[in-house]
């Protein structure tokens, strides 16, 4: 069975090896049979459709894998993009594993990636969000359960609910850097940067600019510096078991919190207990002789 990618808009994103694949198949699972007519007809291929969405995929994947099993091979596509990305195919190509066919993907246009790729936002890690919940308070749920997500985050929307779902990232969110991705590969394609708030406004100058499709995507949440109580029971913890500039070390690590504070914190924690701590050797010793040997400036009399 064949995953194959459609294009978005620009019928010349379809590849020649998707073409090839199309044209060979006994049968074509298509979202809408009469979306998909014009980009076959326009390559030239002729083979049979069948339609599979989500109202009958359960039924119609149960034929396709009995076709599959008489040899046929049958070619997934959806209305455009990739089949399985909030598109029908997901069941069917699960159906086909559990049925030990062989699945091959024919990758190519995907809006989430091509905006991910224009958006010039951190791609090192993503999370594909698709569809929030198209009923407000639920959209204003979801997307506060991301508040304090690391990850660039990107959502598909409806054109009709995208200027609610940009107000409420612009009063969620605030000033974290967005992108906008309009009509990818189609005549009025456009990618914007800037806040929830300024992609609003460039919405809002011309009449009909929020017509067409759109993702938009989400600077991740910049790492939470510790907070004073949570870097205590951190450096607590270490220094009972690490000499000092190691358990400064790890903590820096761990809470992100810049290293002079976390070293002043640490001092602090040790003079406040007043008990025997390790040394970076490994054996007990006083707190005075530590804060000497930690503090390079230091001419307390632990460091003489
Ligand atoms: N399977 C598709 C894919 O691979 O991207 C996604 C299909 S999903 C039903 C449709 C949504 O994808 C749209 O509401 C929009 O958010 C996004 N989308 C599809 N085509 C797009 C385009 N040309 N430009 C921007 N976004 C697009």
């Amino acid at each position: 069975m064949y995953v194959v990618a459609t294009p978005l808009g620009n019928l010349a994103d379809l590849s020649p090896r998707a073409r090839d694949t199309l044209a060979a198949a006994a049968v074509i699972a298509a979202e809408d049979t009469r979306h998909s007519k014009p980009l076959l007809t326009h390559y030239g291929v002729r083979t049979p459709l069948v339609a599979l969405h989500e109202h009958n995929e359960a039924a119609q994947s149960a034929r396709l894998i009995e076709r599959l099993h008489q040899g046929d091979d049958v070619a997934l596509i959806s209305d455009a993009g990739t089949p399985a990305i909030s598109d029908p195919g997901q069941r069917l190509v699960a159906a086909a594993h559990a049925a030990g066919i062989p699945v091959v993907p024919l990758p190519g246009p995907c809006a989430a990636v091509a905006a991910l790729s224009a958006s010039g936002l951190s791609s090192a890690r993503f999370a594909f969000e698709g569809f929030l919940p198209a009923k407000p308070s639920a959209r204003r749920t979801a997307l506060t359960a991301l508040l304090d997500e690391p990850r660039t985050l990107i959502l598909y929307e409806a054109p009709h609910r995208l200027t609610a779902l940009l107000e409420d990232v612009a009063q969620l969110f605030g000033d974290r850097e967005a992108a906008l991705a309009k009509e990818l590969t189609k005549l009025h394609e456009a990618v914007i940067r800037g806040h929830a708030e300024a992609l609003l406004a460039w919405l809002r100058a011309e009449p009909g600019r929020e017509r067409g499709e759109f993702v938009l995507l989400i600077e991740g949440a910049p790492p939470r510096p510790a907070a004073e109580d949570d870097l205590d029971v951190l450096l607590t913890r270490l220094l009972a078991v690490l000499p000092l500039k190691q358990a400064v070390t790890a903590a820096v690590a761990v809470s992100q919190a810049p290293r002079n504070r976390v070293y002043r914190r640490a001092l602090a924690l040790q003079q406040a207990a007043g008990s025997p701590t390790l040394d970076d050797a490994g054996s007990r010793t006083g707190n005075r002789a530590r804060q000497g040997e930690e503090s390079p400036g230091s001419t307390g009399r632990g460091a003489r």
